[in-house]
């Protein structure tokens, strides 16, 4: 059997099988139905839309033996048929653009005066007309304005500036649209489902996109990747016979842009060196991301990979439109730089290079925020303030996020936007003029500034754009910048920062210099042992631990980086973290948790009766939730963590981490993160953990899930709050006043 092209196979043979290009059907069909067919039609349109084909199914309509002039030939008659195989003696393919003589174009009027052979009707079918020579329009057009009515006319033509308007007054012109990505693709799905053709979805979108509209072109190009592919579509299949980037590998870019982890993108970019890379694909697929997120900023969600949305909430808006300027910039100035490579490695790192050096994603606080219980209305009002300009609202909801951190208060990313959005995407813009214009700016591309450089030098749209929060992913570099920051008073008790994670995890204390608070620790600990109810023990240390913490300990930590620092450190960390940095609120919300999610962990337990107590303990506290924000882990490790489940699995006296993650998100996991995954739960349980990812449905809620959840739930209680207020109420009824709940948005402290 002689294999027969998708393009060929899957000619549609019914005005209804046609994809797309309703509004011809709809006007065909109706002149069919009546029998006031036109006699000369001009189809215009790209390549691949569908041209030849309504031509076809036009003929087959005006020629059926079966069903008469009708728009539904039968597709079985003769005629049906021979037309469908295009073999049909009264339908006359023409090709303008091999038949330009005029002598040619004389043959062919001439043939219009003999009445057709078999049919009712000639079909004149003249593709590329745009194609004919000036004296062959002429000869054309006496027949194309009278031609004998037995005699149909169409005219197709990819160019229609190009046609005397001679020939377009004479024709009822049809603008074939081109066809949407989505129709293709939704095409390409049918097809695939008929051909019994397996095939990922991604395969079918980037067919889909690579087709620019032509459905001709796509089948072509799946044809060829069904080849490549030995018989399915794969996505790295078709990314190879394309020489597209694999949209994993550019997720995987914006994704370590977006949590600004410069390791990670190193390992991405080095990934990019498998493709022969086209800088302007490249730029334009990282355009089409960074679009994607701006829509999903603005709620709006369609094309976004889950890794890439999980992060959009942490980007203040300045930013990607920020990032998208540098991409744009950088695709226009392309063409004058040999070494398209590097464009794009110094387009990314420019990237980064603007992110605000404090920036951190909000999740790190969100927890601590939404579960802090103090919103009754009152307080919550006071929070509330109504935005005329919602469109300039640079970020909505990042208040909330900074707002629970009231050791240092004035020196957020979100407030600032609050107080002023325009300045600070003005500024922020200001910032990138000032980068291109002074080399002296390369300073603040380094990341690891001293102190001086970082607090004074740095531009002030950049500088002051920044998060509140202290748990940096690069905290280890930036620790000291931070402490002495002159803008973040000195907290009461202790300042968030000596408490990071990171301090924590790479300056293990010093042993010989134990701290009261270690060892009130090592009390809970050991009697943690003992207690059968696992939610006790969380319970105990807040009332503990707070007061305690040494506010020296970090100045003494980091010269001492001991190598067993696994051994000696990690059954104190979380706890000592959890007091310090969370508020009490947020303490006693995560005894509730540790509550209900101790019964799962039990029952783990009871299937490795044989092994070591202690371990067993510490297992049974263990809240996924609760220890993930206190592992310390850098901000790309935690985006892809956060949204799987971690289990904690003890046979023997070891321990073994199961990290459950969709297969989505396997292209995220890196050996680099999977060690530091596995370092920080060593410290957590002080003792080894090794980790191991599983890719399964995740049936659960995750971390993930619960922050969004609980983010979706403070909004909605600010809302409630403030429209239930009995002054709103008033001003409602008094002034029939409408309260736009989408401008109102929760501010992080009264206004004075
Ligand atoms: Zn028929």
């Amino acid at each position: 059997m002689t294999y027969c092209v998708l393009a060929r196979k899957w000619r549609p043979q019914t005005f209804h099988d046609l994809v797309g290009q309703a509004h011809v059907v709809k006007a065909l069909a109706y002149a069919l139905s009546q029998d006031k067919v036109h006699h000369a039609y001009l189809f215009t349109g790209t390549r691949g839309v569908g041209k030849t084909s309504i031509a076809r199914i036009f003929a087959k309509s005006l020629n059926c033996e079966t069903n008469g002039v009708s728009p539904n030939p039968c597709g079985t008659c003769q005629s049906c048929q021979e037309i469908a195989d295009g073999r049909f003696v009264d339908l006359i393919e023409v090709d303008a653009a091999s038949r330009t003589g005029v002598d040619e174009t004389r043959e062919l009027i001439d043939s219009v005066a003999y009445l057709p052979t078999k049919g009712r009707y000639k079909v004149y079918l003249i593709d590329e007309v745009h194609m004919f020579s000036k004296s062959s329009f002429n000869a054309l057009l006496k027949t194309l304005e009278e031609p004998p009515p037995h005699v149909k006319f169409i005219l197709a033509t990819t160019d229609p500036d190009k046609l005397p308007n001679t020939i377009l007054s004479r024709c009822i012109q049809f603008s074939l649209k081109s066809l949407t990505d989505r129709q293709i693709q939704q095409h390409l799905h049918h097809i695939c489902d008929s051909e019994r053709i397996g095939f990922e979805d991604n395969a079918l979108s980037i067919l889909a996109k690579a087709g620019r509209g032509s459905l001709r072109d796509t089948l072509s190009l799946t044809d060829q990747a069904i080849t490549y592919g030995q018989g399915k579509l794969t996505v790295q299949a078709v990314s190879e016979i394309l020489g597209t980037i694999h949209p994993a590998d550019i997720e995987a870019i914006v994704f370590a842009i977006a949590t600004n982890n410069a390791n990670q993108l190193s390992a991405a970019v080095r990934r990019l060196d498998q493709y022969d890379i086209d800088a302007v694909t490249f730029l334009t697929e990282l355009m089409q991301r960074l679009q994607a997120m701006a829509w999903a900023k603005e709620g709006i969600v369609n094309s976004l990979s889950a890794a890439l949305s999980s992060t959009v909430h942490d980007i203040p808006k300045p930013l990607l439109h920020l990032w998208y300027d540098i991409a744009d910039k950088s695709l226009t100035q392309l063409h004058q730089h040999h070494d398209a490579k590097q464009v794009i490695e110094m387009t990314l790192l420019r990237m980064l290079a603007f992110i605000p050096e404090d920036w951190v994603p909000r999740h790190r606080t969100l927890l601590a925020d939404t579960y802090s219980d103090d919103s009754d209305s009152n307080e919550a009002l006071g929070k509330a303030e109504v935005s005329a300009d919602a469109a300039l609202n640079t970020a909505p909801d990042a208040p909330i996020e900074s707002a629970p951190i009231e050791s240092a208060p004035d020196n957020g990313f979100a407030q600032h936007v609050k107080s002023s959005p325009v300045d600070a995407a003005d500024s922020l813009l200001a910032a990138e003029s000032e980068f291109f214009d002074q080399a002296e700016q390369a300073e603040q591309v380094e990341r690891c500034d001293t102190p001086e450089t970082a607090t004074s030098s740095a531009t002030p749209g950049v500088s002051e754009i920044g998060a509140t929060e202290i748990q940096s992913n690069s905290a280890a570099l930036t620790l000291p910048e931070i402490t002495q920051h002159p803008e973040i008073p000195a907290a009461p008790e202790h300042t968030a920062t000596e408490s990071h994670p990171y301090n924590l995890s790479n300056t293990p204390a010093n042993d010989n210099d134990p701290t009261p608070s270690m060892e009130a620790v090592r009390a809970v600990m050991k009697s943690a042992r003992d207690i059968t109810a696992p939610a006790e023990m969380p319970a105990e240390m807040p009332a503990e631990m707070p007061a305690e913490m040494p506010a020296e300990m970090p100045a003494e930590m980091p010269a001492e980086m001991p190598a067993e620092m696994p051994v000696e450190m990690p059954a104190e960390m979380p706890i000592e973290k959890d007091t310090e940095v969370l508020s009490n609120d947020r303490i006693d919300n995560k005894v509730g948790n540790s509550v209900d999610d101790g019964g799962n962990s039990s029952e783990n337990n009871e299937k490795n009766d044989s092994a070591d107590g202690a371990l067993l303990s510490k297992i049974a506290v263990f809240d996924w939730f609760d220890a993930i924000e206190n592992l310390g882990l850098s901000d790309f490790t935690y985006h892809f963590v956060s949204a799987g489940v971690l289990r904690i699995e003890a046979n023997q006296g070891r321990a073994d981490a199961i990290l459950d993650l969709l297969p989505a998100n396997e292209v995220l996991v890196t050996p680099d993160s999977m060690t530091e995954l596995s370092e920080a739960l060593s410290c957590y349980f002080a003792q080894p953990i090794n980790v191991r990812v599983n890719y399964t449905d995740i049936r659960c809620e995750t971390p993930a899930e619960r922050q969004k959840k609980a983010q979706v739930d403070a909004d909605q209680a600010v809302i409630t709050a403030f429209t239930q207020h009995p002054i709103v109420q008033q001003v409602v009824n008094e002034f029939e006043a409408r309260i736009l709940t989408n401008t109102i948005k929760k501010m992080d402290k009264k206004p004075s």
